[in-house]
């Protein structure tokens, strides 16, 4: 069975081709054609003799994603739901800020974290995409945002589904979007969001990237994260520091904490005093997440939010309080797609 060109890095196409008796800078050529020149059959490889282009045709289809639908914000926030090949619906979302345009993808059809605030997880997980599945999502956008000039400049991994849960193939898919000879996003600007696997945590901080690493973190204490979070049932709260620790250590890199702040849950400035206990030490970022209403759960009120900000600053650690965009287009976690099954 032909194989979707999309799932591989260079580094991957590279043992490919020297497994053919071919040099390895074909791998880039290749590459330059499909994220730069963007050529959608292998005919238009004209610096690929015809012998090869027969070969890599005998090997490799393109693949793509159906546009089921396009929704678009008053805020400029685009919201695309895309038909995967066996007809499974995932969602991605693009955002433009001032500093560019990001786009958040998704990893997985369903979730099996099971969050107690999120509306990803009402889906149990079908399966894991694909690395051409996930590529595919900014590849699609980015060729829409040329047509006027622009391109996606940042990728955040907080889509539907647990990254490090599809590890290879997330992994797979940013060396595709991070290479110069690819769609050239810096590492910098490319940020994976956990809810703590922490396996994969140590794991990932041996990874030579430069990525940013984002934690679901949203309760600071055992008993409450237990509680709404089924991930800390298997790794603690200790044992989830203990792994950020060994990746601050490692990387030196700056770790960005999620917190939701969910009404008379864990907006009190008592949880702030746990928070701040919990993160010191480490450069943490903190971002506090309006909540977006979903069933359970209010969203604390400004006032809430702003004491809660403070008491952070106050107290030495770094936060900020994330504006909305796209409330209305349902832009949040999983609505769309939810909306859609029903
Ligand atoms: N599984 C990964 C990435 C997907 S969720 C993770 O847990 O990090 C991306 C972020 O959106 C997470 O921080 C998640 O907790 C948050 N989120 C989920 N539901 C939300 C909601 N209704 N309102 C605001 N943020 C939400």
């Amino acid at each position: 069975m032909k194989d979707n060109i999309y799932n591989y890095s260079r580094t991957s196409f590279e043992d490919y081709f020297l497994n053919i008796g071919s040099p390895k800078f074909r791998a880039t050529q290749l590459f330059e054609a499909l994220y730069k020149q963007r050529i959608r059959e292998f005919s238009e490889i004209t610096n690929f003799k015809k012998e090869f282009r027969i070969k890599l045709e005998e090997n490799y289809y393109f693949g793509d994603l159906e546009i089921e639908k396009e929704q678009i914000s008053e805020d400029g926030t685009r919201k695309y739901l895309f038909r995967l090949e066996d007809g499974i619906l995932i969602e991605t979302v693009l955002m433009k800020h001032n500093y560019g345009y990001s786009v958040c993808v998704t990893t997985q059809a369903g979730c099996n974290m099971g969050c107690a605030f999120c509306a990803s997880g009402l889906i149990k997980k079908k399966r894991n995409l694909s690395t051409a599945e996930i590529v595919l999502q900014v590849l699609k956008i980015d060729n829409s945002l040329r047509k006027e000039g622009n391109r996606v400049s940042h990728v955040v991994v907080m889509g539907i589904g647990e990254p490090f849960d599809n590890y290879e193939n997330v992994i797979e898919f940013i060396k595709v979007i991070n290479d110069d000879k690819g769609l050239e996003i810096g590492s910098r600007h490319i940020t994976i969001s956990t809810c703590g696997i922490v396996p994969k945590i140590y794991q990932f901080s041996e990874l030579p990237l430069q990525i940013n690493l984002a934690v679901s973190l949203h309760f600071p204490n055992d008993e409450m994260r237990s509680r709404y979070m089924k991930i800390n049932k298997k790794y603690s709260l200790a044992e989830l520091f203990k792994a950020l620790r060994y990746y601050y250590q490692k990387t030196n890199r700056r770790i960005t904490f999620e917190y939701i702040l969910l009404a008379g849950i864990n907006d009190s400035l008592e949880n702030a005093k746990e928070l701040v206990e919990l993160v010191r030490g480490m450069n943490a970022y903190i971002n506090l997440i309006p909540y977006n209403e979903t069933g359970l759960f209010k969203r604390s009120d400004e006032k809430t939010r702003r004491a809660f900000f403070d008491y952070l600053m106050k107290n030495g650690i770094n936060a900020i309080m994330r504006k909305e965009q796209g409330h209305d287009i349902d832009a949040a976690c999983g609505q769309l797609r939810l909306k859609e099954m029903q």
